[in-house]
């Protein structure tokens, strides 16, 4: 296998796309430069060698649909904000944190409980509710929409289409 290399400029490039969409969707990167670029570069990494943004904080199964949940923004990064003020990783935080200086740590990873609950939340929910659409819901960030495939592109976070799920 040849060696995966990851240059500056890669790094630079993506960074600015992610701030670019992190802004535009109310979110914020790690305002520690550095320390966001080594995040982005280990992200180029696994898309380099998986084909799409893998956490770079969590161990890949290096397949799509077994991975879905850890691609960037993650499935628990919303989750994390709320509770922590950082995803994960630390490369998303809150307004908080960076208003008020405070320090990325490490945290619980949420990956593996997440799933369970939104399974059992949706079996309650599809009793009560009948649509003549089916519901879509993005894991990343939530947005939900009626219609008959989920869209291509999350309008909100810009997530694919294959982080949708179906929500009822
Ligand atoms: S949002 Fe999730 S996948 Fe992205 S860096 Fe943070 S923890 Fe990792």
């Amino acid at each position: 296998m040849n060696e995966i290399v990851v240059t500056e400029q890669e790094v630079l490039a993506t960074y600015e796309e992610f701030k670019k969409n992190a802004e535009a969707s109310g979110y914020y990167l790690n305002p520690d430069v550095e320390f966001t670029k080594e995040l982005i570069r280990g992200l180029i990494y696994n898309k380099k060698r998986y084909g799409y943004f893998s956490c770079p904080c969590r161990i890949a199964l290096g397949v799509r649909s077994l991975d879905l949940d850890i691609i960037c923004p993650c499935d628990y990064r919303d989750d994390d904000l709320k509770d922590y003020g950082f995803c994960y990783c630390g490369l998303y935080v809150t307004k908080e944190v960076i208003d008020q200086n405070k320090k990325v740590h490490s945290i619980p990873d949420r990956r593996g409980f997440a799933n369970k609950l939104t399974v059992s939340q949706n079996a309650s929910q599809e009793k009560v509710l009948k649509l003549s659409l089916p519901v879509w819901r993005c894991r990343v960030c939530g947005y939900l929409c009626a219609r008959i495939a989920p869209p291509e592109l999350c309008p909100i976070c810009k997530a694919d289409k294959d982080r949708f799920e179906k929500f009822i």
